[in-house]
């Protein structure tokens, strides 16, 4: 049966997109992984996201270098060059069309011909895909700010069980504090490792504005791209930016909150637990740090532009 066909039997639809597997573009609805994939059925697997904004790719060469950082800890091997990995992805937007884009690169630990339980044997397998840009926050929350719960009793994986700086799908943890967050009014979570300190939500990395500086947790979180961008953009702004451990009280009495994701960029938060932060409405440190992401967008240093030739002009 064509791959295609199964999709319409299951009725299932899809997102526009392009997805590169076995050596082969193809339309993001015929790219399928074999349920027997380690990456399934046991998370052996690692990503990286980067977005595709206004057909100009933003620090794809960070993106690229964390995933060959998180490959390596997991002793996965992706057989391309940083180079033919970036052919690859500028060619999924490329047959996409798409001007804004959501682009993940990944890989599994694969399949074992035998289905033996030494993952040595596994053949890794890498997909790549360009689908159109999501953001954790919708336009209302971008311009007004989310409302988000700071969730207790469900606790961040340690980072002694799951490295965080390898860019995983554990998220059983995220998810079931979204439950928790849903069911109490919340649009999104806040979670905390298992010290009490701050972590970080499914998806994005949390700062606090507090007399002007910037303060992000260190430990315990994934270092975002867009987390780096926030300290890039404070030093050329010259606005204090630390990173270390963030109490709870420190959050709840924070003048500013914001989060930051590939997924949406730095992202307003005015309500946590019901309460507002400050004075309810995005401070002012947020509202810059916010334009001055977008406007470097458009900086060669940091964007590659996408040519997507005649087809989609
Ligand atoms: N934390 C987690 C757990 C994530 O999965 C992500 C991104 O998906 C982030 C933080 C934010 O990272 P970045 O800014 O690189 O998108």
């Amino acid at each position: 049966m064509p791959v295609q066909d199964i999709g319409r039997i299951d009725g299932l639809t899809y997102p526009t997109g392009v997805a590169y597997m076995a050596g082969k573009f193809m339309p993001i609805s015929e790219a399928r992984i074999s349920v027997l994939d380690w990456g399934l059925l046991h998370s052996d697997v690692t990503y990286d996201t980067v977005h595709v904004w206004k057909g100009k790719f933003f620090r794809l060469d960070l993106h690229i270098a964390r995933f060959r950082r998180s490959l390596a800890k997991l002793r996965l091997n992706v057989p391309f060059s940083d180079e033919a990995l970036r052919d690859i992805l500028v060619e999924c937007v490329k047959r996409s069309g798409l001007r804004d884009a959501y682009v993940e690169m990944l890989c599994t630990r694969g399949i074992s011909p035998t289905f033996s339980r030494d993952p040595r044997e596994a053949i890794n397998q890498f997909v790549a895909f360009a689908v159109p840009f999501g953001s954790v926050a919708n336009a209302r929350q971008l311009k007004e700010g989310l409302h988000l719960h700071l969730i207790d009793d469900v606790r961040r994986i340690p980072a002694e069980s799951v490295d965080p700086q390898i860019k995983n799908y554990h998220w059983l943890d995220l998810v079931t504090a979204l439950f928790k967050g849903y069911d109490a009014g919340a649009e999104n979570v806040i979670i905390k490792c298992t010290d009490g300190s701050l972590a970080e939500g499914p998806g994005f990395n949390v700062f606090i504005v507090c007399d002007g500086a910037l303060h992000t947790p260190d430990h315990g979180v994934l270092h975002g791209v867009t987390r780096q961008t926030v300290f890039d953009l404070a030093d050329a702004a010259g606005l204090r930016a630390h990173s270390g451990t963030i109490s709870e009280s420190q959050l709840r009495n924070a003048d500013e909150v914001f989060i930051t994701s590939t997924a949406g960029g730095i992202m307003p938060v005015t309500r946590l637990n019901g309460t507002m932060i400050g004075d309810g409405a995005p401070g002012p440190v947020t509202r810059a740090l916010f334009e001055a992401y977008w406007a470097r967008h458009d900086d060669p240093a940091w964007s590659l532009t996408v040519d997507y030739g005649d087809q989609h002009a």
